[in-house]
């Protein structure tokens, strides 16, 4: 088969170099000729308005899928006009917009923290008086890794985050006071079987992802039972088939959610190494119709993202149990170019090369 994959960057290279080894082909469509994934597998380099490339991968793909979900509603449609695309549409239209995912969040049970939409800086000021102080001002579609974001702490900085994003229609978040941060992601099948990760421990800086750890001891089992059952409502509504993954705020009273991506994440990237099958693998097989890997952890591991700068490549090798990834992409502030995971065979050993592993990350990166 030949799966098409809107998005050219580290998720479809990643998606890529998990696909070739089932025996399955894949063709990328960026607008970006530069694109890192277009350094592993074809790229057609077209932007996601224009007909044309579309009618292409449509044509040359057996099945559709996704890397980045802000592909145009059009895109999407057009394609499943034509193709089988999976993950279904319209995951995709929910996960684009902040309030529409908070919206179906609300419909299906799925705890999170109070939330209001804003299009004039009236309704700013009334929806930060229903959310509260501290509060979250983000804009509803195109933010990521903290981008459209505005942490409003007394009425006076209203006035700052208006003038920040009020050009775009924003949602507004009560500020959530959570202990860490994790996030579930679960493969669901043609045939409705379920394979999810252990829930991933993921700590953030300047709003972007720096570390993920699965199995961490902040997890509990009630945690994963309680993620697991809002997973499936959520998957189960959307008829989804892909790896889907959902980032929750973990509090004393439980989980709430923050948002969901309909697609492998960020903090699954640990199963490349450290995973039966890795997160890329199960999203290919889900989407070609094959049964599910085991998402069991084989080993103890962390995984760092190289925000920035690549760390030392020699210094990174040198150390045991070290998994380099670098997505050959250039080096600017706050860009993800790369990830590191670290496993070990126990938790000391891996608490000895993280150590040696963090100053090199740091020292890289930015921020
Ligand atoms: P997001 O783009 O919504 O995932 O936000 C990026 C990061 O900002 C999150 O992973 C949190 O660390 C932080 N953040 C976002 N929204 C909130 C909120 N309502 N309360 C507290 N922290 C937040």
């Amino acid at each position: 088969m030949t799966i098409s994959i809107l998005g050219g960057g580290q998720l479809g290279r990643m998606l890529a170099l998990a696909a070739y080894p089932l025996g399955e082909r894949v063709v990328l469509l960026d607008p970006n000729p530069e694109s890192c994934g277009g350094h592993v597998a074809p790229l057609v380099v077209g932007r996601w308005q224009d007909p044309g490339p579309l009618a292409e991968l449509s044509r040359r793909g057996d099945v559709v899928t996704f890397e980045f979900e802000n592909v145009p509603d059009e895109a999407a449609r057009f394609l499943a006009d034509r193709v089988d695309v999976a993950p279904p549409p319209e995951a995709l239209w929910v996960a684009q917009d902040r309030l529409r995912e908070k919206q179906l969040f609300t419909e299906l049970d799925i705890p999170t923290g109070p939330y209001a939409p804003a299009a004039t800086r009236a309704e700013l000021a009334e929806a930060v008086a229903h959310t509260g102080l501290p509060a979250v001002v983000k804009t509803r579609r195109f933010g990521y890794d903290g981008k459209g974001q505005h942490v409003v702490r007394t009425p006076a900085d209203v006035e700052a985050a208006w003038l920040a994003l009020g050009a775009a229609p924003l949602l507004v978040e009560a500020f959530v006071p959570f202990a860490f941060e994790v996030s579930a992601i679960a493969a669901r099948g043609r045939d409705g079987a379920v394979a999810r990760y252990p829930l991933v421990d993921n700590v953030h800086r300047g709003g972007i992802l720096r570390e993920s750890r699965p199995a961490s001891d902040r997890v509990t089992s009630a945690h994963e039972r309680e993620a697991a059952a809002l997973m499936d409502r959520l998957l189960e509504r959307l008829d989804y088939v892909g790896v889907c993954t959902v980032e929750f705020f973990v509090t004393d009273t439980g989980l709430l959610a923050n948002e969901m991506a309909p697609r492998v994440h960020n903090s699954g990237h640990y199963s490349i190494d450290g995973a039966q099958t890795s997160q890329f693998e199960n999203h290919v097989r889900a989407i070609v119709g094959l049964p599910l890997g085991d998402t069991r952890t084989l080993l103890p591991c962390v995984m760092f993202n190289c925000i920035g700068g690549m760390p030392d490549r020699a210094a990174l090798c040198a150390i045991p149990g070290v998994r380099l990834h670098s997505y050959g992409k250039r080096g600017s502030t706050g860009r993800k170019i790369g990830h590191v995971t670290v496993l070990a065979a126990d938790e000391a050993e891996l608490a000895a090369r993280v150590a040696r592993v963090r100053p090199l990350i740091d020292a890289a990166a930015d921020g």
